[in-house]
């Protein structure tokens, strides 16, 4: 992506479109420089028309014979006073839905004036509207890729914007790097993105960062941390699991440390419980350890003063006559004993490993774990919210605002004490599951038990990280969500 700035209208480049922002009720565009006005004349029939109203989300692109560019899009960005960052995320994303549908590549973006938030928010919304939905996944095409390859678009100039301004939108395309990383290993075949692939990424960014040091424990190493709930589910499997670490030390001198756990199922069959529904898109099984592979990217690329370690459990859980079974006991890290209540609640098993890892090796100040982990959460919260599962007031508040920052929303879950009774197991030391009713809470409170007394939360993507017919300005399958969730938290540290 080529991000660049003009101050002036007249000291634009050619491109294929400009976006002219309007707001609702007002006449004409109000953009953060003086001689938008001259746009007018080309403007004038579409506006008495009325048929543009300048409602957020409205777009209506006109076509001239301009010095400069051949398209003008209106867009509505709604009422002024009401403005918020994401509203301006949400209106500016139908632009880039149009330019790849038109196949545009370049776009001149005078910037819009508002009042009612800060320039650096202005930026954000309009330049994370803008980039969130410009990504493609056609690696698994072929013939129909070589006839119409799918672009992107590659130039975008703000008009408008200062110094100050464009550092920040170098740092949101960067953060949006790390989004589409995340999305590329979601979207990517199960037969292809294996753990050892996703041990490869975490290599691969120890060696194009000199801040980041990747450890990946093999299955030899695996048995001897005796990360039995790991091996567990990865007896079904013909690949190994792998166990990664990927640590950055951004501020040396502090013992802050934020540690991100992420559930890598690469595939989940459910495994002897087998699935009845929606095994097709169980690939999305590990975006839990995608988002954190692109969480890791963004900090070492920003290079961010802050000390953060990616852990990573991953295994598929597949069926074969070696799988775990129902019913029996198997011991974990912590040692504790777990009876398996249900194979397909595997996630809780791997995540149990690693937590208790983290908590014996790591020394976190907090523990923050992504999961697609229970079909539950998406029946309690659907889709516009995750939900957010913690033991420390702080954590969910630091959690809460960058969930209202980026528009990541979540939804603080509650953990009653009464519903621990469920998973109390006569057999073993503790139940993997505890029944259908308030599901989502029990796997939480599984994971509770293996994280000691440190602050955690516990993130439940199950129904935002993978939306099959895309939304707002998140794109068809993976969403990405959760990148910038974290890159959010770390900076408001
Ligand atoms: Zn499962």
């Amino acid at each position: 992506m080529h991000l660049s700035s003009v101050s002036k209208l007249e000291a634009r480049s050619k491109a294929d479109v400009v976006v002219v922002p309007f707001w609702k009720g007002k006449h004409g565009p109000e953009a953060a420089i003086e001689e938008i006005g001259v746009l007018r004349k080309a403007l004038a029939p579409s506006l008495s028309s009325h048929d543009f109203k300048g409602k957020e989300e409205e777009l209506l692109v006109i076509y001239e014979d301009g010095e400069y560019e051949k398209r003008i899009a209106l867009l509505g960005l709604g009422e002024r006073d009401k403005v918020t960052v994401e509203r301006l995320r949400r209106a500016y994303a139908p632009i880039t839905k149009f330019a790849l549908k038109k196949r545009l590549k370049s776009l001149n973006v005078p910037l819009p004036v508002c009042e009612a938030i800060p320039n650096e928010g202005v930026i954000q919304g309009v330049l994370e509207g803008l980039l969130l939905p410009n990504y493609s996944f056609h690696a698994l095409k072929h013939e129909s890729v070589k006839e119409d390859p799918p672009t992107l678009v590659e130039k975008i100039s703000l008009i408008g914007a200062g110094k100050k301004e464009m550092e920040l939108a170098k740092t949101i395309e960067t953060v949006c790097q790390g989004i589409y990383l995340t999305r590329d290993l979601v979207n990517g075949n199960a037969d292809d993105v294996t753990p050892q692939y996703l041990a490869k990424v975490a290599v691969g960014l120890a060696k194009s960062h000199k801040s980041v040091k990747t450890t990946v424990l093999d299955k030899k190493q695996i048995v001897k941390e005796k990360m039995g709930l790991l091996l567990a589910v990865n007896r079904g499997s013909d690949l190994d699991p792998v166990f990664m670490t990927i640590s950055y030390r951004g501020n040396p001198k502090s013992d802050d440390h934020t540690v991100v756990v992420g559930k890598g199922i690469t595939f989940d069959t459910g495994g002897l419980n087998l699935k009845s529904t929606g095994m097709e898109t169980m690939k999305d099984d590990m975006s839990g350890a995608a988002i954190v592979l692109g969480v890791m990217g963004v900090v070492a690329e920003l290079g961010l003063k802050v000390n953060v370690t990616g852990v990573i459990a991953s295994t598929d859980n597949a069926i074969d006559a070696k799988s775990y079974k129902p019913g029996d006991v198997y011991q974990g890290h912590s040692g504790k004993t777990v009876e398996i209540g249900n194979t397909d609640a595997e996630g809780r098993l791997i995540l149990a490993d690693a937590l208790s890892y983290t908590v014996k090796h790591l020394k976190p100040t907090r523990i923050i774990d992504f999961a697609t982990l229970t079909g539950a959460m998406g029946i309690a919260l659907g889709t516009e919210a995750a939900g957010l599962f913690t033991n420390n007031d702080v954590l969910a508040d630091l959690l809460l605002r960058a969930g209202t920052e980026t528009g990541e929303r979540l939804w603080r879950m509650p953990m009653f004490e009464e519903y621990r009774e469920l998973l109390k197991s006569d057999v073993a030391d503790i139940k993997s599951t505890g029944g259908r009713l308030g599901s989502s809470i029990l796997a939480a409170q599984f994971l509770q038990d293996f994280i000691g007394k440190t602050p955690w939360a516990h993130i439940d993507i199950a129904a935002t990280a993978f939306s099959a017919e895309g939304r707002r300005y998140y794109p068809r399958f993976s969403t990405g969500i959760g990148v910038r969730l974290i890159i959010a938290l770390l900076q408001n540290l």
